[in-house]
C-alpha cells in the first residue's frame, strides 16, 4: 500500500530543525505482512530523543529510513503463523523484537536479544528485509523494527504487546520506549528497594520515567536534576521529593545523607556519568541509561570500584520483558501511580514533525504525539 511517511535521507545537525527540515513527508510503499508479521494502523506515535539521535548522527543507522519507534496502534492484518494477536487488537510497539531463542533471550534478558540487534542494526525486520520502498522503488529502512511516523507499520509479531482497549492511545504510546526504558532502569536494572535513595540526572521522557519508576519502587528520597526549571517542576508533580539544577551538586548530597544509593544517568554525557560515580554513596550504583554519541569515552577514578564498592552498570530498554512490564506499568497508570499523561506536551500532525523535533531538542517539549492520521 502507498502511504505518507516521515523519511530521513541524510543526517543533519543544522538547527533549527523546523527550518532545515531534515525529515520529509513522502509517499512510500509498504509491503504486506509476511509470515510472523502484522500490519498495524498507527493510532499515536510519540517523538523520542533517540529519533533525534538518528537525525543528528549520534545513533548511526542505515539511511534512508522512516523514523518513529514509540507508538501504539490497532492490528489490521496478520500474516501466517501469527497467533498472539488478531485484527482489532490494540498493541504497543516495542523496539526490540526479541526472538525468544538466543542465549540472551534464554536467560531472561530479551532486551539484549542478538537476533533483534542484528535486524535493528540492518534496518530490516526480524523475519525478513525491509518492506518499505520509496517512489523510485529504492529500499527504505525501518527504524528499530517499527517505523511509526507513517499511517501504517508492518512489524514482526515479536514487536507488539497487546494492551487493553480502554487505555487512551496518547497515554499508551509512551509505554513502548520512554516508560519501559526509564522505569525499567530503576525497577529491573537497579532493583531499587523501598526506602533506598535515587537521584535521576536528566529529565527528558526517559529520566522522568525513571522518577516514576523510583516512585513505584518506593524509593526515598527521589532527587531529580536538570537545568530546566519547567522539567524540575514536572518531576515534582510526577513524584520527585527534591529537585535541583546540575550546579547544586552539594544539595543532592545533603538530602541523601552524603550521596544517593543509586544515580540514574539519563543525559548520555560522559561528564555527567563521571559526576554521578563521584557523587553516589560508598557502595552506590550508577545506572547508565542515556546514549552518549559513538566514540565518546569515559575517564573515571579506577579506585572507585574496589576502593569504595561503587558500581557502574548499563541498562538497555530498562532490561525490560515487555510482555511482563507493559501490562504492569499500565496497571500502575490505571491506579494513578504512574501518571505518564503529564509528560504529554502536545499533539502535532505528521507535517509538523520537523518543528516537533526542534521543540524536543531545545527542551521546550517532553513527549509530543505525532498524529499520523491527519492529512499532510
Ligand atoms: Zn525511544
Ligand atoms: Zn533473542
Amino acid at each position: 500500500m502507498r502511504m505518507p511517511a516521515a523519511v530521513l535521507r541524510a543526517t543533519s545537525t543544522e538547527r533549527p530543525y523546523g527550518a532545515s527540515r531534515p525529515v520529509e513527508i513522502e509517499e512510500v510503499e509498504l509491503g504486506d505482512p509476511r509470515e510472523g508479521e502484522v500490519r498495524v494502523r498507527i493510532a499515536a506515535a510519540s517523538l523520542c530523543h533517540s529519533d533525534l539521535s538518528v537525525v543528528n548522527g549520534d545513533r548511526v543507522r542505515p539511511l534512508p529510513m522512516v523514523l518513529g519507534h514509540e507508538a501504539v496502534g490497532v492490528v489490521e492484518e496478520t500474516g501466517s503463523g501469527v497467533r498472539d494477536v488478531e485484527a482489532g487488537d490494540h498493541v504497543a510497539l516495542v523496539f526490540v523484537p526479541s526472538c525468544g531463542r538466543c542465549a540472551r533471550c534464554g536467560e531472561g534478558r530479551p532486551a539484549l536479544c542478538a537476533a533483534a540487534a542484528e535486524a535493528n542494526g540492518s534496518g530490516g525486520l526480524l523475519h525478513g528485509p525491509s518492506l518499505l520502498r520509496g517512489s523510485g522503488g529504492e529500499l527504505i529502512h525501518h527504524q528499530l523494527g517499527v517505523s511509526a511516523f507513517a499511517r501504517y507499520a508492518v512489524v514482526a509479531q515479536e514487536s507488539v504487546v497487546k494492551i487493553p482497549q480502554d487505555v487512551p492511545f496518547s497515554v499508551a504510546s509512551m509505554f513502548g520506549c520512554a516508560v519501559l526504558t526509564g522505569a525499567g532502569a530503576v525497577i529491573n536494572t537497579a532493583g531499587v528497594r523501598p526506602g533506598q535513595s535515587v537521584a535521576v540526572h536528566g529529565l527528558g521522557g526517559v529520566g522522568l520515567s525513571a522518577v516514576l519508576g523510583a516512585r513505584a519502587a518506593g524509593a526515598w528520597p527521589i532527587v531529580a536534576v536538570d537545568p530546566s526549571p519547567a522539567k524540575r517542576e514536572l518531576a515534582l508533580r510526577l513524584g520527585a521529593s527534591h529537585v535541583f539544577a546540575p550546579e547544586d551538586a552539594s544539595a543532592v548530597a545533603d538530602v541523601t545523607g552524603g550521596g544517593a544509593e543509586f544515580a540514574v544517568e539519563a543525559v548520555g554525557s560522559p561528564q555527567v556519568m563521571a559526576g554521578c560515580l563521584q557523587s553516589v554513596a560508598r557502595g552506590g550504583t550508577v545506572v547508565s541509561v542515556g546514549l552518549p554519541a559513538p566514540g565518546r569515552t569515559l575517564e573515571v577514578p579506577a579506585l572507585a570500584f574496589a576502593g569504595e564498592g561503587k558500581s557502574l552498570i548499563g541498562s538497555y530498554m530498562g532490561d525490560a520483558v515487555p510482555r511482563r512490564d507493559i501490562p504492569r506499568y499500565l496497571g500502575l497508570w490505571r491506579a494513578g501511580q504512574m501518571p505518564v499523561d503529564q509528560m504529554h506536551t502536545g499533539t502535532v500532525p505528521l507535517s509538523g514533525l520537523n518543528t516537533a523535533m526542534e521543540d524536543l531538542a531545545s527542551g521546550a517539549a517532553i513527549r509530543q504525539i505525532i498524529d499520523t492520521s491527519a492529512d499532510v
